[in-house]
């Protein structure tokens, strides 16, 4: 990885407005996970763009909202710190979500005990995966 450019970075300000492409984005993010130069980029765009405030009102994707988070974290710590608080926010919003999920399927077990099994595994891989992915 280069230390000064990232052939990423460019992106950086459509991501956070939300202008990619569903594919573009989801390549974004996961490079995002991995390029440190970019973590911070975005960082410091997200603070630009006062993006915390105007998307707090909204109703948005939860990855949005984990971006938030991991943002409002990383902006108070020193950098070399922001990759476990990324790792504690993430569990902090898995958990919560878990928790959550565990509720809703074990309503709907009540519910729909006899033929939904198969559905609520497909539906916790997904979650597991969204939130474990490139760890
Ligand atoms: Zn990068």
């Amino acid at each position: 990885m280069k230390e000064k450019e990232c052939r990423f970075s460019k992106r950086l300000n459509a991501y956070i407005d939300g202008e990619l492409k569903m594919d573009e984005f989801q390549k974004v993010r996961e490079h995002l996970k991995s390029c440190h130069l970019c973590q911070i980029e975005l960082r410091e765009l997200t603070t630009l763009n006062g993006f915390l405030s105007s998307y707090e009102e909204e109703e948005v994707p939860e990855y949005i909202n984990q971006r938030i988070l991991t943002t409002i974290e990383s902006t108070a710590i020193h950098p070399q710190r922001v990759w476990f608080t990324r790792r504690v926010v993430n569990f902090s919003i898995a958990a919560s979500v878990l928790i959550s999920f565990a509720a809703g399927v074990f309503m709907s077990n009540q519910a729909f005990a006899q033929n939904n099994d198969s559905d609520l595994e497909f539906g916790q891989e997904t979650l597991f995966s969204m939130y474990y992915e490139g760890e």
